[in-house]
C-alpha cells in the first residue's frame, strides 16, 4: 500500500477554498459539512473535503479575480516559464501523485502513469504554444493601405473547470493550464470522488511560482457547487456526462458566457477485411479497455467486416482472456477497478440487458469482488440486439460488442448510427484508404491503425465531440484561443 497516511489527505483537503469556517457538523442549511472519500479498491473510507457553498465559491471567483489583473499584464513568456516548471514538478512529484491517483480512481498502475504523463506533455506543448497562440495579429482592416485592423487575444477574466473523475489529473489540468498560460485565474471543481490529485496538483501550481489565488480548488457536490461557479466566472470548461453538459451549457448560455463541453460517447471501431487482425485485436484490447473502459475515448461498438470477423473475434478474445485485473500499486495488473458501487451497477445491468436480449458473452461478463469491490471482467460480447443498452448509451466500463458487417460503408454507416461522435478507429492494411473513410465518420477525432493515442496523445491537433458529444475544442492553439476573447483596433489613415 502506498505511504498515504490520512493526515497527507487531511493537508490536501486543507488547501480547498474556503470563505467560512469548518463547523465538523451539519451546515446551516441541513447540507453536510464534509463529504467522505472512499477508496475504490477496498471500498474504504480514505478522508473528507469541505463541502463548499455558494460562499466559499463566490469569494474563491472574487480572490481568483483580484489576483488575474496583474497576471494578465505578466509577459506570456513568463507564464509559460510557470506553467512549464509546473510541468517539471509533476515529473519529479510522480510517485506521490501515482499514490493520490490510484487511491482515489481504483485505476491500475500503468493507467495512472498514461494519465500523469499527459500533464507535463501538456504544459511543454501549452508553454511553446501560448505565445504564437496570443500572438497580436495584422489585417487587412477595410483595403490594405486605407484601414489597418490590429486583433489582440485578451484573457476572458476567472474560467471554471468543471472535471469528472476518469482522468482527474489530465482534465483538470488539459483546461487549466492553457486557461492559466492565456491570462486567466482558474477555479476548478474536481468531481466529489476525486479531490485529491487536483489538491497536490493546486500545491505544485503554487511551488512552480504561480501567484497566490489565481488557482483555486472548490470541492462539493455537482449541484450546490457547480451553479454558482458557472454564475460568478467569465467562461466555464466542462467535462462530464452529456446530461449535466446540458444543465452547464444552460446556465452558460443565461449568463451569456462562453463554455466548453467534452461529453460522453458511444465510440466506434471499425475492422476492415484487410486489416492485420492481431494487430487490431491488440489495438480493440487498448481501445475498449484502458482504464476498464472508463474513458471518454474508449471504443464500446467494434463493427468488423465479415472476411476478417472470425479470425479477428479469435484474436480478439484471446488478447482479452490475456489481460490482468488488479488492485495492487505495482505495475502488475493491465486493468484496476471500476470507480464505485454505481459505476459497477451500470456495467452489469448493461451487459444482463445484452444476455436478455440474445448477446452472447464471449469472454468476461463478471464481477470480481476477490479483486477488488468494483472490478469487473473485461467482456467481449457478440450478437448485440442494435437496441440494446450497451449499443445505445455509454457503458463506460470494460464492455465491447463485436459485430459483423458486409463491407467498409456499412461499417461507416453503423459507426455512425449514433447521436455522440467524439472519437472513432478504422484499422487496415490500406492506411490511405483508411484516412480517407475516416473523413465520412462523424467524429471529432478518427484515428487509423491506432486506438486513441494518435489523436489524444497529439497536443497540438484539436480534439472534442460533434452531436451529443459536445461543444469546443482542446489541444492545439484552439484550445489555449478559446480562453480569450479578440479586440480589434481598427486605424484609418
Ligand atoms: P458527471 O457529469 O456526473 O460529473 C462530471 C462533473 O460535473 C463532476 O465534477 C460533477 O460533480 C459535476 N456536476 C454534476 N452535476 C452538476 C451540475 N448540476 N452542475 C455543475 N456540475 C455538476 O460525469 P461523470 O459521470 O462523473 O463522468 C463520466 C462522463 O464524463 C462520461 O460520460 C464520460 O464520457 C465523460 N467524459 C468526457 C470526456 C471528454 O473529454 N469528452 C473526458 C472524460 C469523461
Amino acid at each position: 500500500a502506498p505511504a498515504l497516511a490520512a493526515r497527507r489527505f487531511d493537508a490536501l483537503a486543507d488547501r480547498v477554498a474556503r470563505s467560512r469556517p469548518a463547523d465538523d457538523g451539519d451546515g446551516p442549511s441541513g447540507e453536510p459539512d464534509a463529504l467522505d472519500v472512499f477508496a475504490p479498491a477496498t471500498a474504504e473510507r480514505i478522508g473528507s473535503v469541505p463541502a463548499c457553498d455558494a460562499a466559499d465559491v463566490g469569494g474563491a471567483v472574487e480572490r481568483a479575480r483580484a489576483a488575474q489583473e496583474e497576471w494578465a499584464e505578466t509577459p506570456v513568456d513568463e507564464r509559460a516559464r510557470i506553467v512549464d516548471r509546473f510541468g517539471d514538478l509533476v515529473v519529479d512529484r510522480r510517485e506521490e501523485l501515482l499514490d493520490v491517483l490510484q487511491v482515489e480512481t481504483g485505476k491500475s498502475r500503468r493507467t495512472a502513469v498514461e494519465e500523469l504523463f499527459d500533464v507535463p506533455s501538456g504544459c511543454s506543448y501549452v508553454a511553446s504554444e501560448a505565445p504564437d497562440a496570443l500572438a497580436e495579429e495584422r489585417r487587412r482592416g477595410v483595403a490594405p493601405g486605407i484601414t489597418t485592423a490590429t486583433v489582440t487575444r485578451e484573457p476572458v477574466g476567472v474560467v471554471g473547470v468543471i472535471s469528472p473523475w476518469n482522468y482527474p489529473l489530465t482534465l483538470s489540468m488539459a483546461d487549466a493550464i492553457p486557461a492559466l498560460a492565456a491570462g486567466n485565474a482558474v477555479v476548478l471543481k474536481p468531481d466529489e470522488k476525486t479531490p485529491y490529485g487536483a489538491l497536490l496538483l493546486s500545491e505544485l501550481l503554487e511551488l512552480a511560482g504561480l501567484p497566490d489565488d489565481l488557482f483555486q480548488v472548490v470541492t462539493g457536490e455537482g449541484p450546490t457547487v457547480g451553479p454558482p461557479l458557472i454564475d460568478a466566472v467569465d467562461y466555464v470548461a466542462f467535462t462530464g456526462s452529456t446530461e449535466t453538459g446540458r444543465t452547464i451549457a444552460e446556465r452558460a448560455g443565461r449568463n451569456l458566457i462562453g463554455c466548453s463541453l467534452e461529453l460522453g460517447g458511444n465510440n466506434p471501431l471499425v475492422v476492415l477485411g484487410d486489416a492485420d487482425v492481431d494487430e487490431a485485436a491488440r489495438g480493440a484490447v487498448q481501445a475498449c479497455f484502458s482504464n476498464a473502459g472508463q474513458l471518454c475515448l474508449s471504443a464500446e461498438r467494434v463493427y468488423v467486416v465479415e472476411s476478417a470477423y472470425d479470425a479477428f473475434l479469435d484474436a480478439f478474445v484471446r488478447e482479452t482472456e490475456a489481460l490482468t485485473l488488479g488492485t495492487g500499486y505495482d505495475y502488475g495488473a493491465d486493468l484496476g477497478s471500476l470507480v464505485d458501487a454505481d459505476q459497477l451497477a451500470r456495467v452489469e445491468s448493461h451487459v444482463a440487458d445484452a444476455r436478455e436480449r440474445g448477446a452472447t458473452v464471449e469472454t468476461g461478463g463478471r464481477a470480481r469482488p476477490d479483486v477488488g469491490s468494483y472490478c469487473y471482467e473485461p467482456t467481449v460480447l457478440t450478437g448485440v440486439d442494435p437496441d440494446a443498452t450497451v449499443a445505445c448509451e455509454e457503458t463506460f466500463g470494460p464492455v465491447a460488442a463485436v459485430t459483423p458487417v458486409p463491407d467498409a460503408d456499412a461499417a461507416v454507416a453503423a459507426a455512425n448510427d449514433s447521436p455522440y461522435g467524439l472519437n472513432a478507429s478504422v484499422w487496415t492494411a490500406d492506411r490511405e484508404r483508411g484516412a480517407e473513410l475516416a473523413r465520412d465518420i462523424d467524429c471529432g477525432t478518427v484515428n487509423v491503425n491506432d486506438a486513441f493515442l494518435a489523436t489524444w496523445g497529439a497536443v497540438d491537433a484539436p480534439m472534442g465531440g460533434f452531436g451529443d458529444s459536445g461543444l469546443g475544442r482542446r489541444h492545439g492553439p484552439e484550445g489555449i484561443q478559446r480562453y480569450t476573447e479578440t479586440r480589434t483596433v481598427g486605424v484609418s489613415r
